[in-house]
């Protein structure tokens, strides 16, 4: 039967932020709100006009590094929001930062959001072709007298900031008039000073309680080439000023973001107020709301850690599958729907907090569960003879594709005199309660007969070699009579004949700790020796011809996925995604 947590959620959950959306909604703030006749760059209002009824959300990544999971979380709500509420989310680059981006990360970003099944269409913006009007609303800040030239070192800067019991110290630069401001903010675009000697400061209040709002720097020197606007730029736009003008001139009407910006939310909102009491932007203004980011037990989700662990090559590159991005999640065989479905478990809130890493698993498994056909495969074989079957003869047995999915239909499975068991599943001398096969006992072995263990072969060493039986010819599962062997152990096997091999990676967690580092330890030290392990697998017949990124289930393994990089048909390559079974809660 369906189990009904596969089901997709028929209606989204509520949460803080659906709540402020349908109040703004009911409140009608976004009537009338076109893109027509906007002030801004052209570029922006290339998009479709927005209807009044309907929201713009953004996800802004820096393209500095590669997406993780914490990503995904970001992801799957702002599209997802767009989505249920029928409106549109940008996916823009916030590449205000020069030297730094890449088109490699870019290329590699849209990948990401597609393969999580979102898709931007033609909301593709950059934040660095907002930079001629980021820096005509810095000389409107300077003329209507909101902005200023300091030219403090860096260090007077700091001791004059104060501190969270104390207020600051205004500049000695403070009371510059506009037109000096103006000349000389005009001069550090135009490349004529190095570096740090002159920052533009918005002129708010040095002795507010808020440090965010002590006159911040918006604009500061950088002659440094950006991977967009090449030479063009002396100066840069701070992110903490960029970023709210970005989401104006795309007209977001919900700017969702990650808690450590909620002190920088005053500032957001006093910059807009500006900017549109001046008329260079419209009413109503985007609204910042701040969400917990995701924290994931046995995981590392810092963009310095991941590229740590990539360039001193503890992970074999950026998609290695036991990284936590998402080129290595999906190459490991996690699934768009699993991440979707982990998206919608854990929520949003307010409140920091630590998610385990299980959560993240079951979500995958439910996914896969219900969409991964099933399949036999042997990863520690050991060859079960029987004896009273014949050397040449052969047939087929029948095994469902997907236990609950009977319109799966069957395959066949060749069966022989020579056949591939798992190690584990006999036993010379079996624990109490042992099911499986040792001398004298009987097992099924699954859709085929029910066979009676005689005994096993050893070498000089006393290593069992081969495990020897008789089987009942009139045991065959389907056949009629079948039923009437009541045995408890039900074994899955291979053809020896007919098996193939390929190479199998079982994956497991990427640190063998919860919080790794945590105390303030080294959280290299914590990684998990056995997070990887190569071994040869015996492959049901049916498997050879796999196409890479194929999901199956191997029968009592887990799920595994063709690899995307390495397998190709003829000669396939597995990686594990997850177990079956969580053996972590236990252990843990
Ligand atoms: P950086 O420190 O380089 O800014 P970042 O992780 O914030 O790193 P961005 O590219 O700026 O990376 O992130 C893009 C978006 O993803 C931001 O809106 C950010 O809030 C969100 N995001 C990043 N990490 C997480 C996380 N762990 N959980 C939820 N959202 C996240
Ligand atoms: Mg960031």
């Amino acid at each position: 039967m369906r189990n009904d947590k596969h089901a997709p959620a028929a209606a989204p959950v509520s949460n803080f932020i659906r709540q402020i959306i349908d109040a703004d909604l009911a409140a009608g703030k976004y009537a009338g709100v076109t893109w027509a006749g906007q002030p801004g760059p052209a570029a922006v209002h290339a998009g479709a006009p927005v209807d009044p009824a309907k929201i713009r959300t953004r996800f802004p990544p820096e393209p500095n590094g590669h997406l993780h999971i914490g990503h995904a979380k970001s992801i799957c709500l702002n599209f997802g929001l767009a989505r249920d509420y029928g409106g549109v989310c940008h996916l823009r680059f916030d590449d205000t930062n020069p030297e730094k981006e890449e088109q490699e990360y870019v290329d590699a970003i849209i990948d990401a959001v597609r393969w999580l099944g979102f898709d931007p269409g033609a909301n593709l913006y950059f934040a660095s072709d907002y930079f001629d009007f980021m820096a005509a609303a810095a000389e409107y800040l300077i003329a209507s007298g909101h902005a200023y030239v300091d030219s403090q070192s860096a260090e007077d800067m700091r001791r004059n900031r104060g501190t969270l019991t104390e207020p600051g110290r205004d500049s000695p630069f403070r009371e510059r008039g506009a037109a000096e401001n103006l000349a000389l903010f005009r001069r550090m675009a135009a490349g004529e000073f190095p570096d740090g000697s002159h920052v533009l400061r918005a002129r708010i209040d040095m002795a507010a309680p808020n440090i965010n709002l002590r006159d911040p720097a918006i604009y500061r020197i950088r002659n440094a080439e950006h991977h967009r606007t090449g030479g063009k730029w002396c100066v840069y736009p701070m992110y903490t000023y960029a970023h709210p003008i970005e989401d104006a001139l795309e007209r977001i009407t919900h700017s969702i973001c990650t808690l450590e910006f909620e002190d920088q939310r005053p500032f957001y909102d006093w910059l807009l107020d500006k900017l549109a009491e001046g008329g260079l932007l419209a009413w109503p203004l985007p609204q910042q709301i701040e969400f917990a980011r995701l924290n994931l037990s046995y995981a590392v989700l810092s963009k310095r850690k991941l590229i740590q662990l990539v360039q001193e090559k503890h992970v074999d590159g950026w998609d290695d599958p036991r990284l936590p991005t998402l080129a290595g999640a999906r190459r490991r065989g996690y699934t768009p729907a699993g991440f979707r479905l982990f998206a919608e478990r854990i929520g949003v809130a307010k409140a920091d907090s630590w998610i385990d890493y299980g959560v993240l698993e079951e979500c995958m498994r439910e996914d896969l569960n219900e969409h991964a056909p099933r399949r036999i495969a042997v990863l520690d074989p050991l060859k079960l003879i029987i004896d009273n079957y014949p050397h040449e003869q052969e047939e087929d047995c029948f095994a469902p594709n997907h236990p609950q999915k009977p319109e799966w239909g069957k395959r066949a499975l060749p069966f022989s005199r020579e056949l591939w068991i798992e190690r584990e599943d006999f036993a010379e001398h079996p624990p109490k309660g042992y099911f499986r096969l040792f001398p004298g006992n009987s097992v099924r072995l699954r859709y085929g007969f029910v066979v009676k263990c005689t005994g096993c072969e050893k070498d000089a060493a006393g290593n069992i070699v081969a495990v020897h039986c008789e089987y009942f010819p009139d045991s065959k599962s389907g056949t009629p009579g079948a039923d009437a062997y009541k045995v408890k152990g039900n074994l899955h096997w291979l053809s020896a004949r007919h098996a193939c091999t390929a190479e199998t990676r079982l994956y497991d967690r990427l640190f063998r700790a919860p919080n790794p580092g945590a105390g303030g330890g080294d959280y290299l030290a914590d990684l998990n020796p056995d997070a990887k392990r190569i071994i040869p697998a015996c492959l049901e017949p049916s498997l050879k011809d796999a196409q890479p990124e194929e999901r199956f289930q191997f029968e009592r393994h887990g799920y595994f996925v063709a690899d995307r990089v390495d397998s190709r048909p003829g000669q396939p390559v597995f990686n594990r995604a997850v177990t079956l079974k969580d053996s972590w809660s236990k252990a843990g």
